[in-house]
């Protein structure tokens, strides 16, 4: 057994991050300001896309997303049981009603003949996940969005660097929302980007993120600013911070590269798993893309052990290596339960895997030792509990 535990994910910090925050604390500046500016503009030449809205989560970027919906009651979005509560319960806080699609079985993508039989005369808008890293099949989904006229917003908290037949999430013709929270692609501790094409859009999002002020507030105490400001509307509080963004501009400059060490280990665990059958290893989109693999998550064939997927965790955990849940489906929530009354069988595909899915540690700092630690782990955890 490994002597160390091996957390499931650990971010990436290295000492151009130390340094920058370290900057920013001794600059008298550390609020929003010329550094979050600077990721915007890093983050939209990365992408592809010609706007950008730096926030302090997806979540909110989910929320401002869906508000500028305008929905009125009982208007319906489709997504993906298959996703973090923040997808769902931002369509509920946005005045919609979330309407669950099934997923594919192999990729656990939301499986769009299944988004196009949800859709009903209240539908109005589509939020695909790409579910760790790989892109959903967009071709697809726009297609469905312009036959019914409709919105489609990409939750692309697992996407940073995902590309879909040759182009980046984030230039797609939708608005995409991107999560830097600890355990995603990159980070800024917390914080989130909204990309989209369209100006009206971007600038209606930026207005509801800062209280509804007019202006970018940070330039009010500018030399050249003034203290002067006017309130358009009841906005929010969910600017990031140049303390955030900081950490985002050398993250983002590694990012390519922690894809890379990523793809390296994905690659491990798959060859590895391949010839253990009750692992089911996850499956590739069938057309061209780059998948960022944000997260590792094999299904494991509890049909065949005497012990559930929890009990298989906490024994992972007993040879010391953590383990991650994403996700137990949204209906299983006790809330989206009583909230949605989802029939038994209407969701088959989604209940499969809420109940074998597992995240394995997968992060850039990790060895090919660690991993092969983590797939001998397995393993043993198999031998000990085989039916
Ligand atoms: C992490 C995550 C979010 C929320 O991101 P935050 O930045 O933590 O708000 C939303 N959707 C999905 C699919 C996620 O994994």
């Amino acid at each position: 057994m490994r002597e160390k535990f091996l957390p499931f994910s650990i971010p990436t910090i290295g000492e151009e991050e130390i340094n920058e925050v370290v900057d920013s604390l001794k600059s008298g500046w550390i609020t929003t300001g010329p550094k979050v500016k600077r990721f915007e503009e890093a983050f939209k030449a990365y992408v592809g896309a010609p706007y950008a809205v730096p926030l302090a989560s997806a979540t909110a970027g989910l929320h401002l997303a869906i508000l500028a919906l305008s929905l009125k009651p009982g208007d319906e979005v489709i997504t993906t049981p298959m996703t973090f509560a923040a997808t769902v319960s931002m369509i509920v806080q946005g005045g919609g009603t979330p309407i669950l699609a099934d997923i594919e079985p192999g990729t656990l993508n939301v499986d769009v003949k299944a988004m196009r039989a949800k859709i009903t005369p209240r539908t109005r808008a589509l939020i695909p996940v790409h579910f760790a890293g790989q892109p959903c099949d967009m071709d697809e989904i726009f297609a469905l969005a312009r036959e019914f006229n409709l919105t489609v917003i990409e939750d692309a908290a697992h996407a940073v660097g995902t590309e879909y037949k040759g182009a980046r999430i984030g230039s797609l013709d939708s608005i995409s929302i991107f999560s830097f929270h600890p355990i995603k692609n990159i980070t800024t501790g917390e914080g989130g980007m909204v990309v989209t094409r369209d100006e009206r859009l971007a600038e209606e999002i930026s207005l509801m993120k800062f209280h509804g002020m007019n202006r970018e507030a940070w330039k009010r105490y500018e030399a050249s600013g003034t203290p002067n400001y006017d309130i358009m509307m009841p906005g929010f509080k969910y600017n990031m911070m140049d303390l955030q963004a900081a950490l985002g501009l050398h993250q983002l400059e590694k990012l390519d590269r922690f894809i890379e060490m990523r793809t390296i280990i994905a690659n491990l665990y798959n060859e590895a798993f391949a010839e253990v059958p009750e692992i089911v290893t996850p499956k590739e989109v069938p057309y061209e893309h780059r998948h960022a693999w944000h997260l590792y998550t094999p299904l494991v064939k509890i049909e065949d052990l005497t012990i559930d997927r929890d009990a298989f965790m906490a024994q992972l955990k007993g040879e010391n290596i953590g383990t991650g849940l994403h996700f137990k489906a949204i209906h299983h929530h006790p809330y989206y339960r009583d909230l949605l009354k989802i029939q038994p069988g209407e969701l088959p595909n989604a209940d499969y895997a809420s109940e074998r899915i597992l995240s394995l540690p997968l992060f850039p700092l990790m060895t090919l030792e660690d991993a092969k630690d983590v797939v001998a782990a397995v393993k043993t955890v198999i031998a000990r509990n085989r039916r």
